[in-house]
């Protein structure tokens, strides 16, 4: 068992949380027809949905937001984000976003063309609905082990590199506007890319004149994955593996509600001029001023200071730690997880822990809903709800290789008991995981059809 490592920070702030009775919770969950993004989070006990914009700001955070500079253009907070951005990523231009999946639409309505086609290891839901919505295809690269949940590969995020080439081949590097890859693989369970594999893809994608693209959402994590586990980085600090990674790119997407550890933002960075002005106009159109991004001064001096912080070793450390110990306890308690932990979340697989529920029945959902019944604890499928979609040629439904429900630990937020209630929570879950059932959908949407879906139970 991992050791809990203890917080290196102490707590001057807090917020209740209350535990509703089960009779409160199984009338939320008939409310939101069984989908957890629909209950309100007041009725939530301890809330894993996500990472994103949840952690917990430092009071440098919150000091450098009473020094936000809200002028419309070229602002003070806009230059101090640049130093920090520069200083980090180091691409020759940037602007900020109000999030990840801004830096995104940006990007793909500057690139993508339809019938065009976009590369990753795994692209994030919101990234792969945005090349979608320009009509591109998004295609997963990742190499096979990352859909085996047993396998104890270090690496787990990374690009298999056969594939890309024969994949390039295939449709023609003319027909790739930009290839990416995301690290940490978030929709593959938080699995780190290997620096040796960043090289691998860049230079792929460089021999074809294909502009690489980092999602860099947790970059921080994964450059202190290399630091652990990658031969030859152990004595580099995260921030030097940092620059040799971006160094490798063309440019990045980010979402700065991960490892910028803010409640809202996001940045996008590149070194080619032209497409910076194209980025610059339809930032404009659907964002705001260049220097703002869609966001206040303030959020832009939170940024440049979360960035940091998101690199110390220490916060890391513990981090990592954190998320390690939870995946252990619910292991022992006889609920397979991906192994090993990801960086930010525990993907607990589904499939395994409720064999007796096909896919087209939804079993990461079945768990969901089975969590907040037992604990009021709130998790988020990975799996058939979220990514199975009907081919574009043969129209039969494909559904992905993995049933997940991740549990992703927001920032600094909760403590080493928190962890210990979601992991017996579980263990009693398990003790009657026979008796739990599927679901059926009652209302999809086109897009991004997990956050707004209903269900019903099927008996
Ligand atoms: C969260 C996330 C995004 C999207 O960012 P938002 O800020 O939620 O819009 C993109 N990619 C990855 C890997 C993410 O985790």
């Amino acid at each position: 068992m991992p050791v809990y490592p203890p917080e290196p920070f102490r707590i001057k702030e807090v917020e209740s949380i209350r535990l509703i009775p089960p009779k409160a919770r199984e009338a939320a969950l008939k409310e939101a027809g069984y989908n957890l993004f629909a209950v309100k989070a007041e009725d939530i006990y301890i809330d894993l949905l996500t990472d994103s914009g949840t952690g917990a700001m430092s009071q440098e955070q919150w000091a450098a937001i009473l020094r936000g500079d809200e002028s419309y253009a070229g602002a003070r907070s806009f230059y101090r984000l640049k130093t920090a951005v520069e200083d980090i990523f180091g691409f020759k231009y940037f602007v900020p976003a109000h999030q990840g999946r801004a830096a995104e639409n940006i990007l793909c309505a500057c690139l993508v063309k339809p019938g065009q086609y976009v590369p990753s290891n795994m692209h994030f839901d919101t990234t792969d609905a945005n090349i979608r919505a320009r009509g591109g295809r998004p295609e997963n690269l990742v190499i096979d082990e990352a859909f085996d949940p047993t396998i104890l590969h270090p690496f787990k995020g990374n690009m298999d590199n056969a594939k890309l080439k024969a994949f390039i081949e295939k449709v023609g590097a003319v027909n790739i506007p930009f290839g990416m890859v995301t690290v940490t693989n978030n929709a593959g369970g938080g699995q780190p890319v290997s620096m040796e594999n960043l090289k691998a893809i860049a230079d792929v994608y460089h021999s074809n004149n294909i502009p690489f693209f980092i999602d860099a959402a947790r970059y921080a994590e994964n450059c202190f994955f290399i630091q652990l586990r990658e031969p030859g980085y152990a004595h580099k600090s995260v921030k030097e593996i940092a620059h040799e990674m971006f160094a490798l790119a063309d440019g990045m997407t980010m979402s700065a509600k991960k490892d910028a550890i803010v409640n809202i933002g996001g940045l996008l960075c590149m070194n080619e001029g032209i497409l910076f002005e194209k980025v610059k106009n339809e930032l404009i159109l659907r964002e705001g001023f260049p220097t703002y991004g869609g966001l206040a001064g303030r959020d832009l001096e939170a940024m440049a200071v979360g960035l940091y912080e998101g690199l110390d070793e220490t916060y890391l450390s513990y981090r990592l730690g954190q998320t390690a110990y939870l995946a252990a306890r619910i292991n022992e308690a006889g609920i397979p997880t991906i192994q090993p932990a990801g960086g930010h979340a525990v993907y607990l697989d589904a499939a395994a822990t409720l064999p007796h529920i096909p896919q087209q029945e939804f079993p990461g959902q079945a768990l969901s809903v089975e969590l907040f019944r037992e604990g009021a604890i709130r998790g988020v499928e990975i799996g058939s709800v979220m990514f199975a979609h009907p081919d574009l040629e043969t129209g039969q439904v494909v559904y992905p290789k993995l049933e997940l429900l991740r549990l992703a630990i927001p920032r600094r937020t909760y403590t080493q008991s928190h962890m210990d209630y979601v992991a017996d929570t579980l263990a009693h879950i398990k003790t009657r995981a026979a008796n739990v059932h599927g679901f059926r959908f009652t209302y999809t949407p086109e897009l991004l059809r997990h956050f707004t879906a209903r269900f019903e139970p099927l008996k």
